[in-house]
């Protein structure tokens, strides 16, 4: 079962194109490793996904296509670390998690939609009974119990990151979009990322499109990759990307050169 389609989109700035007809499938279970320089188009194809953003082409979600899937992005776990973030909101850990709860009736006219076109939604968190148990459970897979009333202000970048996560886990997302940053963070940081994600796609089977520069994590982490730069040049199974030299030296080609651009 599909769990997104992107046939043919295309988008532009100011009638210049920053997407040109790219076309990829995610699969239900899928953690789809997506690389490309900065400026490849990734953030503007997520924000046209989750239907901030005009595009020509298709987008399907869970079989439903353009404005027809709008009532399932709520559960659309969005993690981009390019948001904003006012370090003296005066809210604890615990306080933005819960943030990310729906209501049972949301929930429910969701389900219906996803049972509709045949769709499984593995629920983990939202089917627990209190608010206070989604919370803390959801706190606990991202291991960050123990910081639950801890001011938001006064947390690491990855462990803000991490907040975010649990923010979207508590309503059990049907897909999670990690737009991951492009200055690097501590190795022992990445691995608390990392091990997240790992957990979270093996463990509770939510479908990961995650962007990323770090290749070897794409290599242990991801089971198909996706390589853009503005146009789509590879679609497909992990091994297949990692055993093509070709591709792979087209690849750091253009990371390079879009490095120097931008020094
Ligand atoms: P990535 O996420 O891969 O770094 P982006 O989607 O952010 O790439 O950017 C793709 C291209 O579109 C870049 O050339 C960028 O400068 C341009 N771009 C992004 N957002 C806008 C915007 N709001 N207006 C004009 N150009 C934009």
């Amino acid at each position: 079962m599909k769990a997104l389609e992107v046939s043919d989109v295309s988008i532009s700035y100011n009638g210049s194109l920053a997407i040109d007809k790219v076309s990829f499938d995610v699969n239900e279970g899928d953690l789809l490793g997506i690389v490309g320089p900065n400026g490849a188009g990734k953030t503007t194809l997520f924000r046209a996904i989750l239907g901030l953003q005009g595009y020509a082409g298709i987008i399907r979600l869970f079989g439903y296509e353009a404005k027809k899937y709008y009532p399932l992005l709520p559960l659309i776990g969005y993690v981009s670390q390019k948001v904003n973030f006012e370090p003296n909101f005066p809210a604890t850990v615990y306080e933005v998690v819960a943030m990310g709860l729906l209501s049972e009736k949301k929930l429910n006219k969701i389900s219906t939609l996803l049972q509709k076109n045949g769709h499984s939604w593995n629920r983990v968190y939202s089917k627990l009974d209190k608010n206070s148990e989604k919370i803390l459970q959801a706190l606990k897979t991202v291991n960050l119990d123990s910081l639950k009333d801890r001011r938001i202000g006064q947390l690491s970048g990855g462990e803000l990151q991490r907040v975010f996560i649990a923010k979207a886990l508590v309503k059990d997302p049907i897909l999670m979009i990690l737009d991951e940053p492009v200055t690097g963070v501590d190795v022992d940081t990445q691995t608390k990322f990392y091990n997240v994600i790992k957990k979270i796609n093996e463990e509770n089977k939510i479908t990961i499109v995650w962007s990323s520069h770090d290749l070897e994590a794409i290599a242990k982490l991801a089971n198909r990759v996706a390589c853009m730069n503005r146009q789509l040049f590879f679609h497909g199974q992990k091994e297949e990307f990692f055993s093509n030299k070709d591709l792979l030296k087209t690849y750091t080609e253009s990371a390079m050169q879009m490095h120097m651009h931008h020094h």
